[in-house]
């Protein structure tokens, strides 16, 4: 379905969103996944919950699923099935594990299915979501990079309704819900700068996990905290918005906002700019899904942009912070060049949380595993999800071995 259908359609529903509405999580135990149960918990005469899925956090799922009253838990990881079973046994709630496990969380009839499984892993059972033709809110920013044409040619097949859950992505939703695409002149998503924002280029040389995961704003997983430690979020972002919007890779900006209230500007051609803002909290544009087409109240502090007394903005420093022209340039080339850096990225990420590369060998790494896959060919479009997963599988084994030799 078009963008602009969809907002048709949230008119012609606006009256009729009192019933429950059920809804699965993918990625239950995470940071969307908290924030989202938490929301659920202070409305729960509005919702049900279908499925909760984790990948190995085994004791937090079965505590999540008997607190919210889930119908179905799935552990990712197949070795914790016999702990999950022990820790649900004498509840009603039916279980399942690994892959199949994951899928069938997806596969099952929810109202709203919260895509937030970290990185690619999530591709599979968000797209099953996805195939039911319902509402799916996502988080999962991995699967529109990997996966973009082959996702959203999926939601159209299907007719599902794709919400963005991601802030900036929610923000130029709810922009957008007042003109059309091709009034816009440009879309311009803020970036807080992360916490290396004001370190030197030497600094940044030396800095650590631990450092790297102190977000100035954002409370986050891990894994999206080093991303915005990087600016390939942002990047990943921008790819994201392509996809979301149908949008061209020219008419999209990031500008450095550190304070992270104004979460998208969009203007018009006729000078006209519009912003979304809020005190960073997920739960905002959780709520924002949750409730679609409506709204729902969340806890998020009030904005007071008197005690806050100034928004600044800046342009990005693409010399310290490389990752977000490596990405724009990913998007440019299209193809399956997004698939392999989201896998390379995602593996370098890893690899310096484990202390096994430097900071800014993540984008070194990334760049150089995007030159190998292009002398290999590897950078053509593919057509289905078996494929981008074969090219993720490669790019890893890249990456892998690139690691290895650094
Ligand atoms: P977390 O790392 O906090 O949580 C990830 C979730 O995915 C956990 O439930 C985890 O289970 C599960 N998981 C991890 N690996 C696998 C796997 N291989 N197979 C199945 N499940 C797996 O991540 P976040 O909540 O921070 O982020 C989730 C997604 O949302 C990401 O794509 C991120 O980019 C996006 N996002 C996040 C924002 C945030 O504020 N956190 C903001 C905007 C977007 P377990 O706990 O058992 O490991
Ligand atoms: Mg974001």
């Amino acid at each position: 379905m078009q963008f602009s259908d969809r907002l048709q359609e949230k008119n012609s529903h606006c009256a009729t969103v009192t019933d429950i509405q059920t809804v699965s999580i993918l990625g239950a135990t995470g940071s969307i996944g908290t924030n989202t149960l938490d929301l659920i918990a202070r409305s729960a005469d509005r919702f049900q919950i279908e499925s909760l899925t984790a990948y190995k956090n085994v004791s937090q799922l079965a505590k999540l699923a008997k607190v919210h009253n889930a119908k179905f838990a799935v552990i990712g990881d197949e070795t914790k099935y016999k702990e999950l079973k022990s820790y649900l046994a004498g509840t009603s709630i039916e279980i399942g594990s690994g892959e199949t496990g994951l899928i069938e969380a997806g596969a099952r009839q929810a109202d709203c299915t919260i895509a937030s499984i970290i990185g690619s892993a999530g591709l599979r059972p968000s797209i099953e979501a996805v195939r039911q033709g319902h509402r799916v809110a996502l988080a999962n920013k991995e699967c529109l990079v990997a996966a973009g044409d082959v996702f959203m040619s999926e939601v159209s097949l299907a007719n599902a309704e794709l919400l963005p859950l991601d802030s900036e992505h929610a923000a130029i939703h709810q922009v957008l819900c007042r003109g059309m695409l091709d009034e816009v002149k440009q879309i311009i998503i803020t970036a807080s700068g992360g916490p290396f924002r004001n370190w030197t280029a030497k600094q940044i040389t030396a800095a650590t996990p631990e450092q790297a995961l102190r977000h100035p704003n954002w409370s986050m997983g891990a894994k999206i905290s080093i991303d915005s430690s990087t600016l390939m979020n942002k990047g990943l972002e921008l790819i994201e918005a392509h996809h979301l919007f149908a949008i061209e890779p020219e008419r999209l900006k990031v500008i450095i906002h550190p304070q992270s209230v104004v979460h998208c500007l969009i203007s018009y051609y006729d000078g006209s700019v519009i912003a979304q803002m809020a005190n960073p909290d997920m739960r905002t544009p959780i709520a924002y899904c949750l409730a679609w087409p409506g709204r729902m109240a969340s806890p998020t502090e009030p904005l007071d942009l008197i005690k806050l007394q100034s928004l600044t903005f800046e342009a990005p420093d693409t010399e310290r912070f490389p990752a977000l022209d490596l990405a724009i340039s990913a998007l440019i080339k299209g193809g399956s060049a997004p698939n392999i850096m989201n896998a390379a990225n995602e593996c370098a990420v890893a690899a310096f949380l484990a202390h096994e590369i430097s900071f800014t060998d993540i984008t070194r790494i990334v760049e150089k595993c995007l030159e190998k896959a292009d002398q290999q060919n590897l950078l053509q479009p593919v057509g289905t999800i078996d494929e981008v997963l074969a090219l993720d599988h490669e790019a890893r084994q890249l990456v892998g071995r690139l690691i290895d030799q650094n």
